[in-house]
């Protein structure tokens, strides 16, 4: 029935083309987002969202530590960084994150999630010390910390050969990483919104070196600022040619620009038909990475519910005490329990699977008293 009512669509042409798995070219790619038909794409999405992961909806019980906001790369975009001495500028000691991880000690987390500013103060061995203090008082969980922007900083501080940098951070406690940092891959977009940091070639650089050394990843795309429909096109391109060259992507976030507070307050923002629109074409072009994620931080967590029959199949984490997004004006919880989001998932008429960093099954009962 509703297959019918697509055979009517422009994109017709493309359906066909999505029911038999065959990829997507970059001129249909501009066409997804030419198109306003959200239902459209929503459908086709969740046809390979089914294909791949049937009703599984992923979530994860993680906490996040922002080590520092203290950052000299000033990206226009950014409402979280701070500059030395400014009143709300911070910089942790490993001691400080040992004593964040252990205020949540008493919590089933699976996963820490490390991110933060480029604070030219600290040194090459800061970063390995802090993934050490994070081991040392738990040593079982999952560390994902590091974009490929902290990872150029190290490489430069190291002065050594980036597969000895990875090599030193995997025998501190690196576990995997978490695919920040890409922004939209475009040079107009680089040198206009963050020309101090890395560009779109130099992180694929980084993150294919990061799958060589056996560091699996997850990727990502800033989208609802300055970006034009075929740089997205040609960032999602980019993506798939690398998990082509290496597998080593998990899954993909699509993250949804927040302006508030940043030197672009004066952009709308993104709104819920282009968050669905954004995380339909991704789950559309992007057919050799397994998961696309709905972040429920950024896109609330009633986007997210729906963004499950949009092609995502992953709604992050519990995420305990989020500090980038909410700079940036986020109105969403600083974190949810697992049962909420295990009823978020259900309600949606999917099937709530607690998973480790790789997608490990952790627990699949789900009591909704808990
Ligand atoms: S986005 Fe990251 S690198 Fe850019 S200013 Fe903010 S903290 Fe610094």
């Amino acid at each position: 029935m509703i297959a019918d009512l697509v055979r009517q669509t422009s994109l017709a042409d493309i359906y066909d083309k999505v029911k038999v798995g065959t990829r997507l070219s970059y001129e249909e790619g501009l066409r997804l987002y030419e198109s306003s038909d959200l239902h459209t794409l929503g459908f086709m999405a969740n046809i390979v969202r089914e294909r791949i992961n049937g009703d599984k909806t992923y979530f994860v019980r993680n906490q996040h530590i922002n080590y520092t906001n203290i950052c000299n790369k000033f990206c226009k975009f950014c409402a979280f960084y701070a500059l030395p001495g400014q009143e709300r500028a911070y910089s942790m000691t490993p001691e400080e994150i040992q004593k964040k991880v252990l205020e949540q000690i008493e919590q089933p987390i699976t996963e820490i999630h490390m991110v933060a500013g480029i604070n030219p103060r600290l040194p090459y061995s800061y970063y390995l010390d802090i993934l050490r203090a994070v081991k040392a008082v738990r040593p079982d969980v999952h560390i994902k910390a590091y974009t490929m922007v902290e990872i150029e900083q190290m490489h430069k501080l190291a002065k050594k050969p980036l597969a000895e940098v990875y090599a030193d951070l995997k025998a501190a406690g690196l576990d995997s990483l978490p695919g920040g940092g890409a922004e939209v891959f475009a040079e107009r977009v680089h040198q206009e919104l963050y020309p101090l940091k890395i560009g779109g070639d130099r992180w694929v650089e980084l993150m294919e070196a990061a799958h060589q050394a056996g560091l699996k990843s997850n990727c990502t795309m800033l989208y609802g600022h300055i970006e034009r429909a075929e740089e997205k096109v040609d960032h999602l391109i980019r993506l798939r040619e690398l998990q082509d060259r290496t597998g080593g992507f998990l899954a993909f976030i699509p993250l949804a620009f927040h302006p508030d507070n940043s030197d672009m307050a004066d952009l709308p923002g993104t709104t819920g038909f282009s968050d669905l629109k954004q995380i339909a074409i991704a789950r559309l072009m992007l057919d050799n990475i397994p998961h696309i994620k709905a972040y429920w931080i950024m896109i609330t967590p009633q986007i997210s519910q729906v963004a499950l029959w949009y092609g995502a199949d992953d709604i992050d984490g519990t995420v305990i005490e989020e500090k980038i997004y909410h700079d940036a004006g986020a109105q969403t919880p600083q974190s949810l329990t697992r049962n909420a989001l295990a009823h978020l998932i259900r309600e949606a008429g999917r099937e709530p699977l607690e998973r480790d960093n790789v997608y490990n099954l952790i627990n699949r009962d789900y009591p909704m008293s808990e």
